[in-house]
């Protein structure tokens, strides 16, 4: 590159949309995996931040155990807060309606100027159910989807997935491989059960407030809804 076409880039104004990554999960709990993806994808599509969103009432799970939305909430807001990029939403959990997350973007996209775009983040095991989502067409049309994979998944069925509902929706979606999502949420619950460490898979804050609240301990005592 020329010292002319530098000095192009460098001094171009900025006319550019602002990218804006919103991050969804259950985040039951949040992990060193989530935080990894989110900063590797603020780095890679240049985001001016990123916007945690602990799922509501997930659809997908209305008959499955989940936290309580304030264990989730406080755990996201503890793992995110050294993080200057990084920042929660609690737009899925101040109302009692199922978290589709087309209405989701539709509220997002009402609080951010039109200049700004959109990437969401979230599961490739949860972007391969994408044809079960609401209004999955509108939805990618929305927003830039991006799938991370973790190890463990195989990545030619979710090539094929990802390349079905590509045709199927006239859309693209973006995949990332991060291998600290080997980690995984269901993971460290389990450890939680069996008394194993999960030091060094999450935040320290994030161990001691499960601990502190018993989370994951005995299920009873965190359980919020069965449908
Ligand atoms: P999930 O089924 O619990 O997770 C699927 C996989 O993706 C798990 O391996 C999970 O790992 C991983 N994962 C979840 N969130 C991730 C993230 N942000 N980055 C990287 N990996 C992630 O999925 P979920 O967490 O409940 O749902 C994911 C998002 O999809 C949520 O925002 C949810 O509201 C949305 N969703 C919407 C619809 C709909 O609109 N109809 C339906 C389903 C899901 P961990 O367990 O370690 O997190």
């Amino acid at each position: 590159m020329s010292i002319n076409n530098y000095n192009d880039i460098i001094q171009k104004p900025n006319k550019e949309l602002k990218k804006v990554g919103i991050m969804g999960g259950t985040f039951d709990p949040i992990h060193f995996g989530h935080l990894v993806i989110a900063e590797q994808i603020r780095c890679e599509y240049n985001l001016e931040k990123v916007l945690f969103v602990p799922a509501g009432i997930p659809p997908h799970k209305t008959e499955v155990k989940i936290s309580e939305s304030k264990h989730r909430y406080f755990m996201t807001l503890l793992a995110t807060i050294t993080n200057p990029y990084f920042e929660v939403s609690k737009i899925e959990l101040d109302n009692d309606e199922v978290s589709y997350t087309i209405n989701t973007i539709k509220k997002i996209k009402e609080i951010y100027q039109k200049d700004t775009e959109l990437f969401f983040i979230t599961g490739a095991d949860a972007v391969c159910e994408l044809d079960t989502w609401k209004n999955v067409k509108e939805l990618l049309h929305s927003v830039n989807f991006i799938a991370a994979t973790r190890p463990g998944l195989d990545s030619s069925v979710v090539d094929e997935k990802i390349h079905e509902l590509e045709i199927k929706n006239n859309a693209y979606i973006r995949k990332i491989n991060v291998p600290a999502l080997a980690i995984s949420s269901t993971d460290i619950r389990e450890k939680i059960k069996k008394q194993q460490s999960i030091k060094y898979l999450l935040p320290e804050s994030v161990e001691y407030y499960i601990y502190k609240h018993g989370l994951y301990v005995h299920r009873g005592e965190t359980i919020v809804r069965l449908g």
